[in-house]
């Protein structure tokens, strides 16, 4: 065997033994060597390493099966941590989490319209807080974004809400914390999300919609994200839904975005009331005020034409709504159903489920962890 392929199947070898460890509580050496099928000499020496490098720790003794009780492996979760970053058009959230991604501590920047450069330095800045606060080695960073991003070189191409055009930041951010860095737009980290951490985690297809300021939409196909030829995979919200419609901060007219954002939402609401913000809205459905109730509707009714193509073009199952609307709930959800079932072939419809995600804000967040767990670790 040459050198490089025997490097190449220890590698892949470590990560099959760890990603079986992360996806069990606790296992026995012996139970790894009969679900990996690598022998027990192998596993023996794969352990060693991922105990040296405080991935796996022993944990105690199992029930024996005749002989002695053996011993247990797990996760050594809280000995590496991550950093996430969900970069959104007002606010940056920023957590340190542990390899289950479980979130230990968070920081928030409002960005007050901050752009471009500026915009770059909050980022700098919630980092530098969240690195401050770290007390166990960084796995790596995942950074989810609006806008249009090559995750290959982690450039983004195209972000108009926060002005930054082919910014390289994932060298810029190398170069300055040394961590591995993971950058992916926010609906496909919200796509992931779901597949790694959400109800549907069994399934290997998934369509996740996330309709919060900025609609967009996240698609895995076999367990993995499609990104597109041009990383611009399922950036539905800028596709024309209105004729002549309102004008978009894209500077076309009538995107999706223009009528099923919560800026739409909000925008219309205002109108009739002109001090109303996001809790006013939520109010405002729990007590069905007509009103609000029509423009959530008629907002369901536009993203329902936006998921009605979707389901037609992939013919996926399972379609989960998030993000700031998707927690409207289901007054939201049924004019998405009724708009996709009159819109597509009843027999498609009947295999269709779409449902609310229970990933609430930490979406985007859980998605980077995810992000970062499967480049570093192979995990997931
Ligand atoms: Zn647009």
């Amino acid at each position: 065997m040459k050198k490089a392929t025997k490097q190449q199947s220890r590698r892949h070898n470590s990560r099959l033994v760890l990603r079986t460890i992360y996806q069990s509580d606790k296992i026995s050496r012996a139970d790894i060597a009969r679900t990996t099928k690598l022998t027990r000499p192998t596993i023996s020496s794969i352990v060693s390493v991922l105990i040296d490098k405080k991935l796996v720790v022993e944990a105690g003794r199992g029930v024996s099966g005749g002989g002695k009780r053996p011993l247990l492996l797990q996760i050594a979760h809280d000995a590496h941590q991550l950093i996430t970053v969900d970069l959104g058009s007002h606010e940056f959230r920023g957590a340190l989490s542990n390899l289950n991604g479980d979130i230990t501590i968070r920081r928030t920047i409002l960005t007050n319209g901050d752009k471009a450069e500026s915009a770059l330095h909050l980022v700098f800045k919630l980092i530098d807080d969240l690195v401050e606060q770290v007390s166990a080695p960084i796995l790596g960073i995942g950074i989810g974004t609006p806008g249009v991003v090559n995750q290959e070189i982690g450039v983004i191409r195209q972000a108009v809400n926060l002005g930054w055009q082919d910014l390289p930041i994932r060298d810029l951010l190398t170069a300055r914390y040394n961590i591995p860095v993971y950058i992916a737009n926010d609906s496909h980290m919200a796509a992931i999300a779901e597949y790694t951490f959400g109800e549907q985690r069994d399934s290997s297809n998934l369509i996740v919609i996330k309709a919060s300021r900025g609609v967009g939409a996240g698609i895995v196909i076999n367990g993995r994200l499609y990104y597109g030829d041009g990383y611009g995979a399922a950036e539905i919200g800028h596709v024309v839904v209105v004729e002549d419609g309102e004008t978009c901060r894209c500077g076309n007219a009538g995107c999706l975005e223009t009528v099923s954002s919560s800026t739409a939402i909000l925008d219309n609401v205002r109108q009739s009331v002109p001090d109303a913000d996001w809790a006013y809205i939520m109010a405002a459905v729990e007590e069905n005020d007509p009103l609000v109730s029509q423009l959530i509707a008629d907002a369901g009714k536009y993203l329902g034409i936006a998921i009605a193509h979707l389901i037609s073009n992939f013919n996926i199952h399972n379609i989960i709504i998030a993000g700031r609307v998707g927690a409207l709930g289901q007054l939201f959800l049924q004019s998405i159903r009724q708009e996709v079932n009159r819109r597509i072939l009843p027999s498609i419809a009947a295999d269709t489920h779409i449902s609310l995600s229970t990933a609430g804000t930490d979406i985007v967040l859980l998605g980077s962890a995810a992000m970062v767990l499967q480049h570093e670790l192979g995990v997931i």
